[in-house]
């Protein structure tokens, strides 16, 4: 049967609150090799294989999202390179480049990324972000449960070579990776790479309490101005972050203040689980069910609709509160549901 395709120019998504939704993040599994402490329990629970989208409905369903007017995906999870044939989407979605899509990029963990980064800039992809809070091999073990710190140096070494431009992205953790930041600030930038740190957010429920880990933004910022020189600068990717340049180095350090400051009014983003339930913020519960859709019917404008309907209730922020007295997370799934 053919496939119906909806008219793009007709077809933008414009939230209730006047946001153009540009930008899809789409986490591809649930399943990770590493067990963060902030992100997972040790004994996850993960869904049936079943449940999943196949890739090639993933393809389908992100070719919607782009004659809609997304122009930004990137993959994440989970950790998206664990995926089984993963690059079978990647060379898919590579496809789409130039035709509607202006970015592909990745959200990884870098323990796959040194078998992997070639057919990555091979597909188009120009720039990941690679996640690492610390360089300490004995603490990168310890917060990551499984992982292995030279595995993931290797593989950021091997995306440089690649031609791929790395960002660096640390949770900043009390009492964890305190003591750390201005020597990772000075490492990314000797090696050309950005820096953005996030605050750790309430979501999932997981053993060590989130306020013992929580360090606000605003803190690391003050701390930064002993060692280094902050300009403000006007450089946007399309995400979140807030940047500034460092005088001294001469590098970019970005900012995620989830907590400290509303991100939301800018907010151009929604998020497909693997499962295809579509997100319309991070820090809230309402979501579509797009597969049941997917699967229902060929024709892509029955999805195209369920989506306008989705996108229709994307709600003007989120709700995250981080305090001593509340110790349940704002929302219950855990941040590999929807990939940060
Ligand atoms: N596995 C990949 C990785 O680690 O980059 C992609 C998925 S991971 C869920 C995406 C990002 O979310 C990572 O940078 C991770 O540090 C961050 N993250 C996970 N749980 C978080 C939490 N509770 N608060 C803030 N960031 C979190
Ligand atoms: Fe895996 Fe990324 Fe979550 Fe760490 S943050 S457990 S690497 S999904």
């Amino acid at each position: 049967m053919a496939v119906l395709t909806p008219d793009p120019k007709e077809d933008a998504m414009i939230d209730p609150f006047g946001r153009a939704v540009s930008y899809l993040r789409v986490s591809v599994t649930d399943r990770c090799d590493f067990r963060c402490v902030y992100c997972m329990s040790e004994d996850m629970a993960f869904l049936p294989k079943q449940n999943l989208l196949t890739l090639e409905e993933l393809d389908r369903l992100c070719g919607i999202f782009v004659d809609k007017g997304v122009k930004k995906l990137r993959i994440t999870g989970g950790e998206p390179l664990v995926r089984r044939d993963i690059m079978t989407l990647f060379r898919a979605l590579s496809k789409r480049l130039g035709n509607g899509l202006e970015e592909l990029t990745v959200t990884t963990n870098g323990s796959q990324l040194e078998r992997f980064a070639p057919e990555l800039a091979a597909c188009g992809i120009k720039r990941i972000n690679v996640s690492l809070d610390t360089l300490d091999a004995a603490k990168f073990r310890a917060i990551t449960r499984w992982g292995d710190l030279d595995r993931v140096l290797q593989g950021i070494a091997a995306a440089q070579k690649a031609g791929i431009a790395v960002k660096i992205n640390a949770v900043a953790l009390k009492g964890v990776n305190e003591d750390e930041i201005e020597a990772m600030i000075r490492w990314s930038h000797e090696r050309g790479m950005d820096i953005t740190f996030i605050e750790v957010m309430p979501m999932g429920d997981i053993e060590p309490d989130r306020f013992d880990q929580y360090w606000p933004l605003s803190a690391v910022k003050a701390r930064l101005l002993d060692q280094f020189t902050l300009d403000e600068i006007d450089y946007r990717t399309g995400g979140p972050a807030r940047y500034v340049r460092a005088r001294e180095t001469g590098g970019r350090i970005g900012f995620i203040t989830p907590l400290t400051h509303n991100f939301c009014e800018s907010c151009n983003r929604v998020r497909l689980t693997c499962t295809g339930m579509l997100y319309m913020c991070l820090g809230q519960d309402d979501s579509a069910d797009l597969r049941t859709v997917l699967r229902a019917s060929q024709d892509n404008r029955v999805v195209s609709d369920a989506i306008d309907r989705a996108i229709l209730r994307k709600p003007k922020g989120h709700d995250f509160i981080i305090d001593r007295a509340g110790t349940r997370p704002a929302v219950g799934r855990h941040m590999s549901v929807t990939g940060g």
